[in-house]
């Protein structure tokens, strides 16, 4: 075993340790860390190492109930306090997050595996850009003037919902975090956080340095199982919204409890979203774009990765080598060292479940599984969670892996030759969130981006999700929209229509 301490750069080695110690076992209710009401805890690993970093708070019902009236509390005090003040300190917060945004990196690289260079700190950096993007919102929190009448003035305006529940997933949790809370406290919203229980300690002190900025209660971050925790949050009676990314399967159970309570919720689910390459593409830009928008850095685990490529036959074979040849550079190895292009995948369940993908496609006749990648062979490294990266040509479009979200890094790469069938292939799936195309020619990128079924589609390039740009998925990857100025008028405000006879 080695000392996490040794493996974090000095400037950060005596932080990182007692910033856990602080952080350990306590939940953010009011303007404090507290202990859970029952004092559960649960281990969270480190994934490189197996070993345990720190114990994150167990919540039940008891401390969602404290937390749910930290926020109702707070509630009346934030929505009458006026927007731009909210903008003004919700900057602040963001200025403190960025000062403090090394030892945060380092905090998500150990507790979920990727990479510091490559993946943690820029999650900081768009953290803090989604902040300050809604501070600046503040002041558009604006109604209309309806004609109506001459003589009757008719208006709407904008009113907060009260109290709003963000459910957490692990693999960008501070991103995430902030495309829920940023909207939603600027529009005068108060907040309670389920921080997901496998990667909870950077989520918890962004927000405790938010919250030292923040009045009391303004914000409040718990955690715990989705069972004990999350789903006691959703049917809590006082929280007006919910606002949830992760999985299908969990968003389909949160959408029916919030169903029996009438009230809002906004879902951003799983992906398995087609890449298409025409002949006429920039072939060395579309491997690179294929290894960004496969997210490799981050073992694929993302919810917008490029997991199902469709090469032109023309190009087929060269794609497939340069990708490999490509993916093939990236260094797997400790997350928190800076030559790491490439850490872990975050648990041994999801490990465990990606490899039974890549037996999958080892079985199936016809089918191709290349890796790339050399596997770390540091000792301090042997049970640590890693992965190659993998690409599988030759499955049948019916194959699970062709279908299923894998959440990992494993992309399927499959030839075409007409174009409506290629399109019809992508379009075939349950999910639709996102879609690139890659041409030269704009005809063609306009037509592919008309017939994508997908609600964020790029033509040459495959971006995350970009703070200004509306996004959300169409089918079963969601509802709503996230990160533009829309997504908070629309999902984190009620309209309220006023009509006055003056006659
Ligand atoms: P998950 O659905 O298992 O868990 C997400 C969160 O929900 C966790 O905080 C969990 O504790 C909580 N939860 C679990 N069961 C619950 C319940 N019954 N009631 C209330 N809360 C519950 O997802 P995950 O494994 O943490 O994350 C991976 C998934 O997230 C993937 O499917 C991925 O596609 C999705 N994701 C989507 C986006 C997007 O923007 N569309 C972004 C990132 C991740």
């Amino acid at each position: 075993m080695i000392n996490v301490a040794t493996r974090i750069n000095p400037a950060s080695a005596s932080a990182v340790p007692q910033l856990l110690t602080r952080l350990a076992g306590r939940h953010l209710i009011g303007d404090a860390l507290v202990r859970p009401a029952l004092d559960l805890t649960l281990d969270v690993l480190d994934p490189a190492t197996a070993q345990v970093i720190a114990s994150a708070p167990a919540g039940t019902s008891e401390d969602v109930a404290l937390a749910v009236d930290a926020a109702d509390k707070a509630y009346p005090g934030w929505a009458e306090t006026p927007a731009r003040e909210r903008g003004r300190l919700v900057a602040e917060a963001a200025r403190r997050i960025a000062a403090a945004s090394e030892i945060i990196a380092n905090v998500l690289a150990l507790e979920s595996g990727k990479a510091l260079r490559t993946e943690c700190r820029g999650e900081i950096a768009t953290a803090v850009d989604i902040l300050t993007l809604y501070a600046g919102l503040a002041s558009e929190l604006k109604g209309e003037t309806l004609p109506f009448h001459p003589s009757v003035l008719s208006f709407t305006t904008r009113e907060p919902l009260g109290v709003v529940a963000a459910i957490l997933p692990w693999n960008v949790p501070l991103v995430l975090m902030m495309l829920k809370i940023a909207p939603a406290l600027v529009a005068g919203n108060t907040v309670v956080v389920k921080a997901s229980e496998e990667a909870p300690f950077a989520t918890i002190e962004a927000a405790r340095l938010m919250a030292d900025v923040l009045p009391a209660g303004v914000l409040n971050v718990i955690c715990g199982t989705g069972r004990d925790c999350g789903m006691p949050l959703v049917e809590h009676p006082r929280v007006a919204k919910v606002t949830f990314t992760g999985s299908q399967a969990v968003g389909e159970a949160i959408y029916q409890a919030a169903a029996r309570k009438i009230i809002p919720v906004s879902l951003e689910l799983g992906g398995k979203s087609p890449m298409i390459i025409y002949p006429d593409a920039e072939l060395a830009q579309a491997v690179a774009g294929a290894v960004a928008g496969m997210r490799f850095t981050r073992q694929g685990q993302s919810c917008t990765a490029a997991s199902r490529i469709y090469v032109h036959a023309r190009c087929f074979d060269a794609f497939v080598s340069n990708l490999r040849d490509a993916v093939a550079t990236l260094k797997i190895g400790d997350p928190l060292d800076e030559a790491t292009d490439i850490g872990t995948v975050v648990s041994q369940r999801q490990k465990a479940k990606i490899e039974a993908y890549i037996a999958e496609g080892e079985r199936t006749p016809g089918a191709t599984v290349l890796r790339a990648g050399t596997l770390p062979s540091a000792a301090h490294l042997k049970d640590g969670l890693f992965l190659q990266p993998t690409i599988i040509t030759g499955l049948p479009d019916a194959s699970p892996l062709m279908r299923e979200e894998i959440f990992g890094p494993i992309v399927c790469i499959q030839s075409w030759e007409d174009e409506d069938d290629v399109m019809a292939r992508a379009n075939d799936s349950d999910f639709g969130l996102a879609a690139t195309v890659w041409t030269r020619d704009l005809r063609t990128a306009l037509k592919a981006t008309r017939h994508l079924d997908a609600g964020y589609v790029q033509v040459n390039q495959n971006l995350t999700i970009q703070p200004n740009l509306s996004y959300g998925g169409f089918k079963k990857s969601g509802l709503g929209k996230e990160a533009s100025l829309e997504a908070m008028l629309e999902h984190f405000t009620r309209k309220k229509t006023v009509v006055i006879d003056m006659r």
